[in-house]
């Protein structure tokens, strides 16, 4: 069999590598570089508590499901890599500034802990006084996404995988309305199965019907890095509060992020950076002796639900794996085994992902926005 996927992100990777694994022959196409979209600027944290709480819905099954998998995931990579791929299951402090109401009451989950202000202090030093106290989620990873891409690259090719970098799918071919062929500048490829993985731009290769058009808009993020003075270490563990989280990786701490419908500008802003900044001091007063050392922005790929959108589109032979908004990361293991089984064995996805679900409807895309930019209040916005 052979599949051509659009995208070398996370996404697009791991899922071709889990099918040349599985004896397809595979050619993924990327318009840049391998892991230049959202995969590129993320946090890497591995969240299903974080993001997606401890109550039972289709995305947080998914969320634990993915969870169960890294472990095996990231030990597969890095064998057959030898790249470290900096996974590490540390946990997360979830905090409550003092003022802040107290949670909305979802009960723990079975392994999650309250603690004091003082405890959480206890296990990350750097907090400051303005603190109500916290939950302790020991379950929540996090991995270097920028390694992991260039790991997943690596061991798709070891299987025989092929990446064409710098080469962009133009436009999808249909022949009596299935898919046949993507051209791109340099040839037109013909494959068995295609599969969508362009993180935000899913939407815009030309040639498809309408409703097979992935419902895919673009959730701006802006992350700064900080690098600490001389001889002071870094967190030991994820750190959530303030509107903001504070991620360890390697001997610095990246801080996200924003979020903003701003079509598909990247630009770096002052007023994200100024706002990341105070949120991330009034957690750990001491950053503001850190240097800025790196500033990132990328599109999140969001479906008007929120939710992902797996599996076959309304276009037989095109199947979508987009949709992965704020947890692309967390959620790759569980991508490239959902979308692999699919073609190869033809075992269905869960139907909440479904890419036909929007057919027929004009829903718009519900999006929290954080208050960064002058004025902003943090309100939730709509874009159709
Ligand atoms: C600031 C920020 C922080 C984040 N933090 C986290 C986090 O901590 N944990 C987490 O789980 N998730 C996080 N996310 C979300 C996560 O990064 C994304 O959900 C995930 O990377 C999406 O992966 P993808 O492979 O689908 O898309 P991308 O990584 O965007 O990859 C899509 C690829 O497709 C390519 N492409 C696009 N169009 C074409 C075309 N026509 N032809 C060929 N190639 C094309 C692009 O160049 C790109 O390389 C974060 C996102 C942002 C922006």
């Amino acid at each position: 069999m052979k599949v051509v996927i659009i995208g070398a992100g996370v996404a697009g990777l791991a899922i071709g590598w889990k099918l040349a694994l599985g004896g397809a022959k595979v050619v993924v196409l990327e318009r840049a570089q391998v892991g230049n979209g959202a995969t590129l600027v993320s946090g890497g944290m591995l969240a299903a508590a974080a993001e997606l709480g401890s109550a039972g819905s289709p995305e947080a099954d998914f969320a634990r499901r993915a969870n169960a998998l890294w472990p095996e995931f990231a030990a597969a990579l890095e064998a057959q890599s030898g790249i470290a791929i900096g996974y590490r299951r540390n946990g997360a402090l979830l905090l409550r500034m003092a003022g802040e109401a107290p949670r909305a009451e979802e009960p723990l989950s079975g392994d999650h802990s309250p603690l004091t202000a003082e405890a959480a202090r206890a296990l990350e030093p750097l907090l400051g006084e303005d603190l109500a106290d916290a939950v302790f989620a020991p379950g929540e990873a996090q991995v270097d996404s920028q390694a992991l891409c260039r790991a997943l690259a690596v061991c798709f090719v070891q299987a025989g995988g092929e990446v064409r970098a710098t080469e962009t799918a133009v436009r999808f071919e249909l022949t009596g309305g299935r898919m046949t062929g993507v051209t791109t500048p340099f040839t037109t490829h013909r494959a068995d199965i295609f599969i969508m993985a362009a993180g935000a731009w899913s939407a815009r290769i030309e040639g498809l019907p309408p409703e097979a058009v992935p419902k895919i808009v673009p959730v701006k993020g802006e992350i700064i890095v900080l690098s600490p003075p001389a001889g002071v270490s870094v967190p030991m563990h994820v750190v959530w509060g303030n509107g903001v989280y504070i991620v360890p990786r390697r001997q610095r701490v990246l801080v996200g992020a924003t979020m903003e419908l701003a079509g598909f500008d990247t630009s770096l802003t002052k007023t994200a950076l100024t706002w990341l900044r105070r949120q991330a001091e009034g957690l750990m007063p001491a950053l503001k002796d850190w240097r800025l050392s790196e500033h990132w922005a990328g599109l999140r790929p969001a479906a008007p639900d929120g939710l992902p959108i797996l599996g076959q589109s309304s276009v037989d032979g095109l199947f979508v794996a987009s949709g992965q908004y704020r947890n692309g990361i967390l959620f790759a293991p569980a991508v490239a085994d959902v979308l692999s089984r699919l073609v190869l064995e033809r075992i269905a996805v869960d139907p909440a992902f479904d890419p036909r679900r929007f057919e027929g409807t004009t829903s718009a895309l519900i999006v929290p926005q954080t208050p960064h930019k002058e004025g902003g209040n943090g309100a939730w916005s709509a874009a159709s």
